[in-house]
């Protein structure tokens, strides 16, 4: 049987939700959800870290380029080129500079649905249009729009894992094995168990 306790998900507080002060309101979104922080560290990761972590998946580089020129296109705008790698290829060099701009917090939370939760939770890419509610919803204004004027990268806060299979490569990226801790949380047993035996006294 699957062990729903154990999936696991990488999130990334961005340079910009430690400079706007949201860390402790970011992690409390995902903790009071009922998932469980498995590993965390502060770090300033370099530009290599970052260019790693975004081509971890090979695909990541034309899904997205089509993803971006596809958005442009919706919009009634003219993508800068219609190449999918080059797209990405810029938009790359922006993710590096933004992410290692300054300190990050690197977390890992563990529970049932964590990709999906967390994905939930975090909002849609877009600050925007994503939905009201999410953190990239509720603390940030940022838009395509904006930050394309500026040649920058959008500034939405936080970074989650789109897959089970993005999560495990990221985890590891990011995470050596003893860094995650292994223990049980006390309300585990009110979110998982068959039975609430031991409530009564
Ligand atoms: P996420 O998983 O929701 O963070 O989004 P992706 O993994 O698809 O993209 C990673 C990052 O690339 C995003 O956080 C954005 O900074 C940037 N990005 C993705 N899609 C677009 C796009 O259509 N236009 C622009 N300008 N940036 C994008
Ligand atoms: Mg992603």
């Amino acid at each position: 049987m699957k062990n729903f306790k154990k999936e696991k998900t990488l999130v990334i507080i961005k340079p910009d939700g430690l400079q706007r002060s949201l860390a402790g309101e970011i992690i409390k979104r995902y903790e009071r959800i009922g998932l469980k922080l498995v590993g965390l560290k502060m770090t300033v990761p370099n530009e290599e870290m970052i260019e790693k972590h975004y081509t971890l998946d090979p695909e990541w580089v034309r899904i997205t380029g089509e993803k971006t020129i596809k958005g442009y296109k919706d919009k009634g705008m003219k993508p800068p080129t219609e190449d999918p790698l080059k797209i990405t290829k810029i938009l790359l060099k922006r993710l590096k500079k933004y992410m290692s701009s300054g300190p990050v917090i690197a977390m890992v939370w563990q529970g049932a649905h964590a990709v999906a939760i967390v994905r939930k939770i975090t909002g849609g890419t877009e600050p925007l249009a994503s939905d009201v509610g999410t953190i990239r919803g509720d603390f940030v204004l940022d838009s395509y729009e904006m930050s394309d004027v500026s040649e920058r990268c959008i500034r939405n806060l936080v970074h989650a894992s789109g897959s089970v299979k993005e999560a495990e490569d990221e985890i590891k990226h990011w995470f050596k094995e003893d860094e995650l801790i292994n223990y049980r949380l006390v309300q585990e047993q009110i979110l998982y168990d068959v039975n609430l035996d031991g409530i009564l006294e």
